[in-house]
């Protein structure tokens, strides 16, 4: 399966399913958008769009992207 890109209001995010490590850094960090039982699993308007880009930096092995940034 290829990056595939979850649009939001303010914040663009994509996810690469081959490079998850799954460290749940994301689901930990930000459960109202990041919710694995939730279709599409990535929510971006789940939270302030500047939480959003502060988890997704967090995640450790780059399945998270930012592909639009707020503001
Ligand atoms: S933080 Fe990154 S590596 Fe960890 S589960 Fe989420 S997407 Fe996968």
């Amino acid at each position: 399966m290829p990056r595939k890109t979850y649009a939001g209001k303010d914040v663009d995010v994509s996810f690469d399913p081959e490079v998850c490590a799954h460290a749940a850094e994301c689901v930990k960090g930000l459960p109202t958008v990041f919710d694995t039982k939730a279709r599409p699993w990535i929510q971006p308007d789940g939270a302030e769009a500047d939480d959003v880009v502060a988890v997704v930096g967090r995640c450790p092995s780059g399945a998270l992207r930012i592909e639009r940034a707020p503001g």
